[in-house]
């Protein structure tokens, strides 16, 4: 199917998830994860209507940035090394994996005079090894230090769950992360209004929605043939 067939479905999906709990579809932004895809697919995304696009290796996304910039919101959604940030800093508009004091302070170090950098704070809500980002109890802690990095603007929180062959039961790690961003909220830090939710993957992103989230990052549920 074409990737305006695979989002007209997908859009569906989103409608009946908010309409469930009562969210309204226009909360949910979509960023087409394109990591799997050349520019001609990725053409094919942007004609279809997304404006936000997302990778996660620095190589892929300089290559997407050179064909596209001007026409879509990036969004770096993969690990950075801090040694590769100086290559997408000025280029990308959203960091989602922001886990570290090491790479907050390279961003710090890059970020262009009067620029902010919108990052996402990235949570391993669910404990498992494999994946990155901070333990939940680390969280507040970790984004009050950030004050220290004028550069930087925590616009929210960011997770992957676990693939599960049943998505239901991806339901704890969205709403953990939910419930955790409601608690960063309540603080006010003044450099962290944190609003967002990136949280949702092919695989699981209704049930993301129903608990929150307000970015979805889908690959193989828009490109697939
Ligand atoms: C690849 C990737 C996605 C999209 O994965 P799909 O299952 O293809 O939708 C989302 N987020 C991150 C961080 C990824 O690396």
């Amino acid at each position: 199917m074409s990737v305006e067939e695979n989002l007209q479905q997908v859009n569906q999906v989103i409608q009946s998830a908010c309409e469930k709990v009562g969210r309204k579809k226009e909360e949910v932004t979509i960023v087409a994860v394109t990591k799997y895809v050349g520019n001609d697919k990725t053409k094919e995304v942007l004609e279809a209507g997304i404006k936000h696009i997302g990778e996660n290796r620095v190589e892929g996304a300089l290559e997407k940035w050179e064909a596209f910039q001007g026409q879509a919101n990036f969004h770096f959604i993969g690990t950075l090394q801090s040694r590769k940030v100086k290559q997408v800093i000025d280029k990308y508009d959203y960091f989602h994996s922001l886990d570290r004091p090491s790479l907050a302070k390279e961003f710090q170090k890059r970020c262009p005079e009067g620029k902010k950098i919108r990052c996402f704070v990235q949570v391993n809500v669910s404990g498992e090894a494999s994946k990155f980002g901070l333990a939940p109890e680390e969280t507040i802690p970790f984004i009050e230090s950030l004050k220290d990095y004028p550069a930087i603007e925590v616009i929210g929180l960011m997770t992957m769950a676990p693939f599960e062959e049943d998505p239901e039961k991806t339901r704890p790690v969205f709403r953990g992360l939910r419930e955790l961003r409601d608690e960063v909220q309540s603080q006010r830090f003044p450099h962290a209004p944190c609003t967002e939710l990136s949280m949702g993957m092919s695989n699981d992103y209704h049930i993301a929605v129903e608990e929150g989230a307000t970015i979805v990052r889908l690959g193989s549920v828009l490109m697939n043939e």
